[in-house]
């Protein structure tokens, strides 16, 4: 009869462990694909024409015929034939291994058999733009293109282990050793004590299984992946996992200026001839500003949903809107002015440039930063009369330019010249020069809506903001005053003054700026290493190609969702969807939450394995029959370990998470005495047990002294996870925040009250059922843990001022 007793004891014991097992696996799987998922989500996009409009689809999705547009920093979806180019560049080493780009040539013509580097009027899948746009034909796609499949490609899915699952791991081993040596000493005193060998074996098994934290890893990803699709619901795309962490230590935010902190609305509201008027009606030479403008822009007009709408980048959109008001249409003049050639835009030389066909030669517009296009101005388009550019009138129109800026405007040149030949090369230096200014357009670009608070919200957090943009200096100022970025201890930097300051000089002084103006990408590697040679943790955004670099070395990249190319993208950690800094300031909130609540289950976890082991050791020490059987240690594991530890890890986050100092992050999980916590609380939960057995044994029998261990260990690691959800007193916070975890409390009750009351199953677990006054002996004792730990959080306030968080000092 024994021997069939223990047979099904084990046969029990088996099934719970892995019933145990095989939870953790399924809601770990789970987690993963949730991350898979949310992988996909950051694939990339291509543009293509379809029934005369463009239409964004992912790169999946493109099917031969489709004619796709090829743009700077994007990837090409799929091979094919270039029908159109303009200083097209393409990156090709990915195929080739050759690092310099291919210059492509939609009008090459090619012998036969040439290898792919030689095709020059085609494109392949997973090579990248690095320069100009083009126009191509998709030929083949997926298994038929010249590296195969596309989705290899499209991004690496691999998640790496976030340095808290690795250091997670590792303090599980440790924990895990610990616990098996503590259980083997548990069996050799048991065997020195004369209890049986079998019985001593069966609760060294039960207790190793219940305290080796081996479900610590996959709380920690479960955790992760419930935050980062909650963070991807609301626009960051978590393209790293270890940037959740990195995220809510974050001490700097490095922020774009335009379409981040401002709208990317351009709206034109000022055209002038540089003699500072705003002529309305438009004069001729301004009717001259915005035709010009017009033509050297990509943007034009499209059909949707009955309305003509203007596509293309938001500051020619602009300029294209503005004409349109004054009855200019883009396509008109384009017919008078075909377009021969052109040099794109690009943010370093803050210039465009297009060339069109007129009856005596070429003109040459160009447009951009006045500061720069000035440069390459020699004369001057004044009331219609030609003259050469002064220094005085240079200076006049530095002048209307600067004030423009100061109004928080964005301001471009344009210029002309009208030549004879076609230039040999569309090279900058050769084209983009002796050119007759003619104008300033000047547009607005409000902030976004809830940005001034989010960088209140950001400064009350202890992080900085800092704006880094393009744009002229006053503008950059103007903007970051209104926004408050820019307070008045901050300085403000232009690029060409950052080329002229030393490295370890920038790195002294870089504390003191907010504002990086008029740079270009390459400036921002410099400026994250600066920050990070300061010892802090960075935080930087970026979307063209350029920016790969800087979103690569900072702590956590973050591209545009939107307006980024693939390039960047790929570079980074993150990824917003609206590539609003709303967003990111979110995402700092959240990334703290998680990490918060993952240190909670964390804490729970142990302590109550902590707890469990006390239990058994102590019993044992003090001479005391086994409180607890193995099935039973089993059991409380089972009903009390992951529930609560998942249910911890949903606590809503902490009112002042956003008014504290940035965590270091070296400091790590169980800073700020993690540990003893953990200790101090498992060993109240032991010896609380080990009361509530003592009262039983002795005033009833042993059974009964089990029974009342075994309750009193489930239900104080139950009442315990309720003082974990805070630091602050839990009378202050409540208990009703949390469904979850009144969820996990009720069902963990009901199922331990179950187990010792109905007869059949209380048998199984060798439980006596109790009476009246046994159970409110047992409650009584199980709420314990509230008071004492209310005492010590009291304790802690009074000794540390006014609220101390648990997880920093
Ligand atoms: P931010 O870095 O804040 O996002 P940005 O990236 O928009 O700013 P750039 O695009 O590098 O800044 O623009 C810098 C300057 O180049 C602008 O101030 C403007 O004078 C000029 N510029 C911007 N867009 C164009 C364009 N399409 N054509 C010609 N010049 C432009």
């Amino acid at each position: 009869m024994k021997a069939h007793g223990e047979y099904i004891d084990s046969i029990i014991i088996i099934a719970i462990v892995v019933f145990n097992a095989c939870m953790g696996l399924i809601q770990e799987t789970k987690a993963e694909k949730a991350l898979d998922a949310l992988a996909k989500l950051a694939s990339p996009i291509a543009k293509v024409k379809r029934d005369g409009k463009i239409k964004e689809i992912p790169c999946e999705d493109v099917v031969p015929g489709d004619i796709v547009l090829l743009e700077n920093g994007n990837y090409v979806p799929a091979d094919c034939r270039i029908i159109e180019s303009a200083r097209l560049g393409i990156d090709e080493s990915a195929l080739t291994g050759e690092n310099i780009a291919s210059n492509k040539d939609a009008n090459a013509i090619l012998n036969n058999n040439v290898l792919p580097a030689d095709m020059l009027n085609m494109a392949f899948a997973t090579t990248t733009i690095t320069s100009g746009h083009g126009e191509a034909v998709v030929c083949d796609i997926g298994m038929r293109t010249k590296v195969g499949q596309i989705a290899n490609l499209i991004m690496s899915n691999e998640s790496p282990e976030t340095p808290l699952q690795r250091k997670l791991g590792e303090v599980g081993k440790k924990l895990g050793l610990i616990a098996i040596a503590i259980c083997g000493l548990i069996f050799l005193i048991g065997i020195l004590k004369h209890i049986p060998w079998m019985e001593m074996f069966m609760t060294s098994i039960g207790l190793a299984v219940a305290a080796i934290p081996e479900g610590l890893p996959a709380v920690v990803t479960i955790l992760l992946s419930i935050g980062v699709t909650k963070m991807a619901k609301k626009n960051s795309i978590i393209r790293k996992l270890p940037a959740v962490e990195t995220l809510g230590s974050s001490q700097v935010i490095c922020s774009d200026k335009t379409g981040t902190l401002t709208q990317n609305k351009m709206k034109v509201v000022q055209i002038t001839d540089g003699t500072g008027t705003i002529d309305k009606p438009l004069t001729a030479t301004n009717k001259l500003i915005l035709e010009l403008g017009s033509l050297c822009s990509d943007s034009y007009l499209q059909e949707e949903n009955g309305k003509l709408i203007t596509i293309g980048e938001p500051t020619e959109n602009a300029i294209v809107n503005a004409s349109i008001e004054n009855n200019i249409y883009k396509s008109n003049l384009e017919k008078e002015f075909k377009r021969v050639g052109e040099i794109p835009f690009d943010s370093n030389r803050k210039l465009m440039t297009t060339i069109h066909k007129v009856p005596t030669g070429y003109k040459i517009i160009t447009k951009g930063a006045p500061d720069v296009l000035l440069g390459k101005c020699t004369m001057d388009y004044n009331k219609g009369i030609i003259r050469e550019l002064s220094e005085s009138r240079k200076a006049q129109i530095q002048k209307i330019n600067t004030q423009m800026a100061e109004r928080a405007l964005r301001v471009l040149g344009v210029a002309y010249i009208d030549i004879k030949i076609m230039p040999q090369k569309l090279a900058p230096e050769i084209v983009e020069k002796n050119l007759i200014f003619v104008g300033l357009i000047g547009m607005i670009d409000p902030p976004r809506e809830g940005v001034k608070e989010a960088v209140q919200t950001c400064t009350r957090a202890g992080i900085k903001t800092v704006m880094i943009t393009g744009d002229h200096l006053y503008t950059a100022k103007a903007i970051a005053k209104e926004i408050g970025i820019l307070k008045s201890t901050d300085k403000a930097i232009t690029g060409a003054e950052l080329d002229k300051l030393p490295q370890d000089k920038f790195e002294k002084e870089i504390m003191d700026y907010s504002v990086f103006a008029r740079v270009s990408p390459e400036h921002k590697v410099r400026i994250v290493k600066a920050y990070r040679a300061n010892g802090k943790i960075t935080a930087m955004t970026g979307d063209g190609v350029n920016d790969a670099p800087a979103l690569k070395i900072a702590d956590i990249g973050v591209a545009m969702g939107k307006g980024g190319t693939d390039v960047a993208k790929n570079a980074a950690d993150m990824i917003l969807a609206d590539d609003n800094f709303v967003t990111i300031a979110g995402a700092v909130k959240t990334g703290r939450h998680i990490f918060d609540n993952i240190k909670k289950a964390i804490h729970f976890l142990l302590a109550t394995n902590v707890g469990e082991i006390v239990v058994v050791f102590l019993g044992l020490l003090f001479g005391l029959e086994s409180p607890l059987l193995a099935i039973q240690l089993l059991w409380v594991n089972l009903v009390t370990d992951s529930l609560p530890a998942i249910a911890l890890g949903m606590e809503p986050a902490e009112e002042d998470i956003m008014n504290r100092k940035p965590e270091s992050i070296k400091k790590g999980l169980f800073a700020g005495g993690m540990w003893s916590k953990i200790f101090v609380e498992g060993t109240m939960i032991g010896l609380l047990t080990l009361i509530a057995f003592t009262i039983g044994n002795k005033f009833y029998s042993v059974e009964v002294g089990r029974s009342m261990a075994f309750v009193a260990l489930s239900m104080l690691e139950l009442v315990h996870s309720f003082n974990i959800k805070s630091e602050e007193s839990i009378f202050k916070v409540g208990i009703t925040k949390n469904p979850y975890l009144i969820g996990s409390f009720i069902l963990g009750a009901v199922l331990q009250i179950g187990v010792v009351s109905i007869p059949y199953i209380a048998q199984i677990f060798k439980c006596t059922p109790l009476n009246i006054e046994q159970w409110l002996i047992t409650l009584g004792i199980s709420i314990c843990p509230i008071f004492i730990m209310e005492i010590q959080k009291k304790l802690n306030e009074i000794k540390f001022g006014k609220r101390v968080y648990s997880y920093q000092k």
